[in-house]
């Protein structure tokens, strides 16, 4: 065979003798990447390294908080829970039940390995359907408990790393899924001080959620944080997690059986928006989002228009701008009102604040407002973290009166709806026409059943303030519940006797 180096050209010659300095270049990257990973592998080697045919098991303590429909801004709904982990390297399991505040209990169980994630959620018979994200997620998600897992998972992607320091911590960060997580190890001790990673949430923008261990205890050789803080929303909500009981045990637990046709499901297509406009009369407007459930109220004044609701995201909000330019392409939303804080009737609000609307609120949701007027949108941008805007907001004490000839009155009735503490309702007087927000709930079919808190809670209101009301338009939900959204006020009337 010919020598395949006779008949070299200058260039190949050129990469030829270059070779040794390609050598060296790429032992010191190798040095390099083995000396900033030294500090990880240390980190292993104190909490993270646990032999194949062992388990490392313990019990713990968790408050968990959530933030939902709760009656005020930032407030949360308290879950106990307690139980046990079983984790090493290759598998994590969990077994546990929890008690909310009416002391009623549910259990749950997952089991996690890789390719797999078998999850029977609180009160279910059956095991969750699993997609793709979700098994990712739980990657994460099992270091809010012990970072064994995640660290592991660190150590076996080296070359996937990027690495900082600052004064007191070596950073580790990997991406996950599209998910962003940091790991931070202690300079002095060379434990994990914190785990933190990034998502995005509709509301509330870039929201960072870390996990801080503490209290390290020791069993053998053996490092493990018995205090875990979960700081979720950006530090906004705080779950603890303590542990006890630690031990290491032989790999023989099963919680869960693995089906025999096992598969990731596909996530679930977001919903096709629907959106439909509808005149009420000559200045008052409803467009309806079918996919959301959500009646929105448009009302045009002399020179300008008001939006009252839009629900969950800025997307949503946007869709309402462009269908409110259809009714009066010249006029300005010049008010963005919202009936109260849940994110059906404010999450679009940020849409508003970038085309400069003064959003009219109580004094009781105005600092919540600012925080997702001013909450970063890095990860999926609306138009205004494109083209920031200064938030402004009128607070409505009682009451307040908007308009000359068409007029329309706000009154606050807060927790008279015996729903939240922020509670607006409009009224138009000439037209005794009332809409309100999620407090009547008037089937469509059948009798009519005997009010609720909330539905008593409006009809109070109502005569309290000795409102003429012959209509009621209720915002949501729009047919879901089959429950009326046009209410003639002889059904509420009705509903308490
Ligand atoms: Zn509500």
């Amino acid at each position: 065979m010919r020598n395949k180096y006779t008949t070299l050209n200058i260039k190949q010659k050129v990469r030829i003798y270059s070779i040794p300095f390609l050598i060296i270049s790429v032992l010191i990257v190798i040095m390099e990447s083995f000396s900033t990973t030294t500090p990880l592998k240390k980190c292993w080697e104190k909490q993270g390294k646990i032999i194949d045919k062992n388990l490392v098991t313990f019990y713990f303590n968790e408050e968990l908080n959530k933030l939902g429909h709760n009656f005020k801004p930032w407030e949360k709904t308290k879950y106990s829970i307690c139980g046990n982990i079983w984790v090493n390297q290759n598998r994590f399991l969990k077994n546990d039940t929890l008690t909310t505040k009416r002391k009623r209990t549910y259990y749950s169980k997952t089991e996690y390995y890789k390719n797999t994630l078998l999850y029977l959620d609180y009160g279910d018979k059956e095991l969750s359907p699993i997609t793709n994200e979700m098994y990712l997620k739980q990657l994460i998600k099992s270091a809010r408990y012990s970072p064994i897992y995640l660290l592991n998972y660190f150590v076996e992607n080296t070359n996937k790393l990027s690495v900082k320091t600052s004064p007191e911590s070596n950073i580790y960060s990997i991406t996950i899924g599209e998910i962003p997580v940091q790991l931070f190890i202690n300079k002095s001790t060379k434990l994990i001080d914190k785990i933190s990673y990034l998502t995005y949430d509709e509301l509330y923008g870039d929201v960072v959620t870390s996990y801080i261990y503490s209290s390290y205890k020791k069993s053998k050789t053996f490092n493990y944080p018995s205090k875990i803080e979960i700081k979720k929303i950006n530090g906004k909500v705080v779950d603890k997690v303590a542990i006890t009981n630690l031990k290491i045990i032989p790999d023989k637990v099963q919680l869960l059986e693995k089906p025999t046709n096992y598969k990731f499901v596909t996530s679930k297509a977001e919903k096709k928006t629907q959106i439909k406009t509808e005149k009420y009369n000559g200045f008052i407007h409803f467009i309806n989002l079918a996919h959301t459930e959500d009646k929105v109220m448009v009302v045009e004044f002399e020179d300008y228009m008001l939006v009252a609701e839009a629900p969950l995201n800025s997307k949503n909000g946007e869709l309402i701008i462009s269908e409110v330019k259809k009714i009066a392409p010249t006029k300005p939303i010049k008010y963005f009102v919202f009936g109260h804080h849940h994110p059906h009737y404010l999450g679009g609000v940020r849409a508003f604040v970038h085309k400069e609307a003064t959003v009219l609120c109580t004094t009781i949701s105005k600092e919540y407002v600012k925080y997702i007027a001013n909450a970063p949108h890095t990860i999926q941008p609306d138009s205004l973290h494109f083209e920031p805007k200064k938030l402004k907001t009128q607070t409505i004490q009682d009451s307040l009166v908007i308009g000359k000839k068409n007029k329309m009155n706000i009154y606050f009735i807060g927790s008279k709806s015996a729903h939240t503490k922020d509670f607006l309702i409009y009224y138009f007087p000439k037209e005794k026409l009332l809409f309100q927000d999620d407090l009547c709930w008037i089937p469509k079919k059948g009798p009519i059943t005997k009010a609720r808190a909330r539905q008593r809670g409006l009809y109070n209101s109502i005569k309290e303030l000795k409102l003429n009301v012959e209509t009621i338009i209720q915002s949501w939900p729009l047919e879901n519940h089959k429950v009326k959204t046009i209410i003639p006020f002889q059904d509420l009337e009705k509903s308490m006797q």
